[in-house]
């Protein structure tokens, strides 16, 4: 099973992040509930965690045919013995056994490390902190629902977990579940199909304080909004607290029902932008020292000043320079060492930034046509290719849907764009010319 599982992430990672991370996982143990593995150290573990373990959970679902939760075990410790010049004995990262879950009643998805001490307040987020703050002191009694969104990696989770840590920290914490939309989908189907809806019902509609993340899964899903619209009801009328979080704001969810979108408005929303660059050297201190590595400011720097849209992908980064130092006994990397590490993150980096709106500047410019006719339905050739062209590097330098790149050609449908996508593709195998262009504009937006 466990070859299954690997042949399966395989295909879905790179190569080189294959080889870094997974080949060196064993799995000691599984039963009903968990999957062990045994990793290297806490650093795989932390890296895993941060990248892939969404991934790896869906693929061990598909496998296995149900839900595991993953632990980690760390290989003895002298195997992979942490460099002595970085960390002084006192601070020798611990082996110790898998952190310990929440107590049981529905809450074990907590993440231990997602706590307010570990969150870093910049203005970027302060004020969704502070409302996070507010309603863990005082459940139902100041905002409610608070409705939290922002970008992926952004710390959305971390605020909601460390919302339940706070409250179960409490002397009378009261029931606090914590699911992803996602999950809450899944097990309501289930719930249908194996007739245990009153037990799902209990669950939800006799929590206190009820964290539900990623609301943006349940658009297009109408029966569980109809089944989630009930269960926000219950608690809202029994003055419980209701914590959502999404990517984008309640109106901006596609086909959310609108007495959904109006619910989510009741109470509070904030918004957590992406960090600025004093957050991001902040963080990637503390992170740096919660891994107990020891880096220098121009490494820290220079992370800080690359990496700029998503926290995830920041730690990330740091991840692989610390355990590029763990592996090389303690020896910090270079900038070009650094450079070379970090190349796939730094490049996913540049691409996340592009906007459409520049790409269209720089292919006007390129092309020596006026900006308008990148949204024009004027369609000489002399303009349809340049514009066939920026719609073929939206598609593949932004993560933007089809739809919304029409939207930004001047009200193109979908197809529009698929067509031109594949028009310049076929072209550029054909015709060196093209390929030239085409390449040379995609590594000038990407620089
Ligand atoms: P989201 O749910 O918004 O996609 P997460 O909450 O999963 O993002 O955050 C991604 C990673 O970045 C997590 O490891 C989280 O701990 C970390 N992170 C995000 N924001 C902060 C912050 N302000 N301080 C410390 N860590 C953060
Ligand atoms: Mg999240």
């Amino acid at each position: 099973l466990w070859a299954e599982i690997t042949a399966q992430i395989k295909t879905e990672v790179s190569a080189d992040s294959y080889d870094r991370w997974f080949r060196d996982i064993e799995p000691v143990e599984l039963d009903e509930k968990t999957l062990t593995l045994r990793v290297p150290n806490s650093i795989f573990q932390l890296w895993i965690e941060n990248n892939y373990q969404a991934h790896l959970r869906s693929v061990v679902m598909l496998v296995l045919g149900s839900p595991r939760n993953i632990h980690y075990v760390y290989q003895d410790e002298t195997k992979i013995a942490p460099p002595p010049k970085v960390l002084t004995p006192a601070q020798k990262p611990k082996a110790e056994p898998a952190e310990p879950r929440m107590p049981a009643g529905g809450t074990s998805g907590f993440n231990p490390r997602n706590n307010f001490d570990s969150f870093v307040v910049g203005t970027n987020n302060q004020f969704a902190h502070a409302a996070c703050k507010a309603v863990s002191d005082a459940p139902a009694r100041t905002y409610n629902p608070l409705f939290i969104y922002g970008g992926v990696g952004l710390g959305k989770t971390h605020l909601m977990h460390a919302i339940g840590h706070a409250i179960l920290s409490k002397r009378k914490p009261g029931k606090v579940v914590y699911i992803t939309s996602e999950a809450f989908t899944n097990e309501f189907i289930d719930a249908i199909q194996n007739n245990t809806l009153i037990k799902f019902r209990k669950r939800y509609r006799q929590a206190d304080v009820l964290l539900i993340d990623d609301i943006q899964f349940l658009a297009d899903k109408g029966r569980t909004q109809e089944e989630f619209f009930h269960t926000f009801n219950t608690l809202f009328d029994g003055h419980k607290q209701i914590v959502l979080s999404s990517d984008r704001p309640p109106s901006e969810i596609a086909n959310l029902e609108t007495r959904l979108v109006s619910r989510f408005e009741w109470g509070l929303t904030a918004e957590l932008q992406a960090p600025d660059i004093e957050t991001r050297v902040a963080i990637l201190r503390k992170k740096a020292q919660s891994v107990e590595i020891q880096l220098d400011d121009e490494i820290i720097q220079f992370l800080a000043a690359r990496i700029r849209t998503n926290v995830r992908r920041l730690e990330g980064a740091l991840m692989r320079v610390a355990s590029y130092v763990s592996l090389s006994h303690g020896r910090l990397p270079g900038m070009e060492k650094i450079e070379h590490l970090l190349k796939d993150i730094l490049h996913e980096e540049a691409r996340r930034a592009i906007t459409i709106d520049q790409i269209q500047k720089r292919v006007a410019e390129h092309f020596d046509v006026r900006l308008a006719d990148m949204t024009s339905k004027r369609r000489p050739a002399n303009i349809a290719f340049p514009r066939q062209i920026a719609m073929f590097l939206a598609r593949e330098l932004t993560k933007t849907s089809l739809n919304e790149i029409g939207e930004a050609f001047g009200g193109r449908d979908h197809g529009t764009v698929l067509h031109a996508h594949r028009l310049v593709r076929e072209k550029m195998t054909k015709d060196e010319r093209t390929r030239q262009i085409v390449s040379f504009l995609e590594s000038q937006l990407t620089r």
